[in-house]
């Protein structure tokens, strides 16, 4: 009984405490590509710059109570923040129905992450190491907590998926003369593999292409024309197939 008792406050937890982290991804997100500090920095408006207190900071019902304007200067807080708050909820709730125990947690760390390097990356074609770098470090980790003889593994994976894209980058580059990948996509891919190990990194593959075709037949259908130089950020594909894959492991391929 107690035990239930500590698994429902552990899960009320998590899902309270989410639209919390969501906010501070939401500054990871805005502030890290700038290269401005994230933890020391008050919350200020982004236009106005006026100090935001705490009423301004409660993540979804700030931003609707006041109508996704700042109440200072009116100027419109972009749609992205709560979007941000919602999607880091989402993975707790999905991460909490699929994972027991502590592994829920690993998850929400995982999916955390993974959404922050997947908008930074759409938007400013960039996966900063200081996020890629924790992230392997994790994975390591968590593989070593679930079951610590097959940790070589998952090293395995971390090796191959980045020597594989770096590889793939230089043939690219010779080729071709131009940059094919960004150097965060094989660092990223490495970081993934750790979560992963080597035998998850096709499955990887495979779903970050299938999510990048849809999503270039999407911006095809759009305003935008799509051709083979037109530039495609991969490490939102490499984060969408890292949580797939992670959570209902690797294609099973017979
Ligand atoms: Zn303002």
């Amino acid at each position: 009984m107690v035990v239930m008792e500590l698994n429902l406050d552990h899960r009320l937890l998590l899902l309270l405490g989410s639209p919390f982290v969501g906010s501070f991804l939401g500054v990871l997100i805005e502030r890290l590509p700038a290269g401005r500090p994230v933890v020391l920095g008050r919350s200020a408006c982004s236009q106005c710059g006026h100090a935001l207190s705490a009423r301004d900071l409660v993540p979804l019902a700030s931003w609707l109570v006041n109508r996704g304007r700042c109440r200072y200067c009116s100027g419109k807080i972009p749609w992205t923040c709560p979007a941000i708050e919602i999607a880091a909820l989402l993975i707790a709730v999905w991460s909490l129905a699929v994972l027991p125990g502590w592994l829920a947690w690993a998850g929400c760390g995982l999916g955390w992450i993974l959404l922050v390097l997947g908008s930074i990356d759409q938007k400013w074609y960039l996966l900063p190491n200081v996020l890629t770098g924790p992230l392997a470090a994790g994975g390591l980790l968590v593989a070593w907590l679930v079951q610590p003889s097959m940790l070589i593994h998952h090293v395995a994976g971390a090796a191959i998926g980045f020597f594989a894209l770096t590889a793939l980058q230089w043939s690219y580059r010779r080729l071709r003369g131009r940059e094919g990948l960004g150097a965060g996509d094989a660092r990223l891919l490495g970081a993934i593999g750790a979560w992963v190990g080597w035998q998850g990194l096709p499955t990887i593959l495979i779903y970050a292409g299938i999510s990048g075709l849809l999503w270039s037949v999407i911006e095809a259908r759009g305003s935008e024309r799509v051709t083979l130089h037109t530039r495609l950020a991969f490490g939102p594909h490499l984060c969408i197939a890292a949580w797939l894959a992670w959570l209902y492991g690797p294609l099973q391929i017979v």
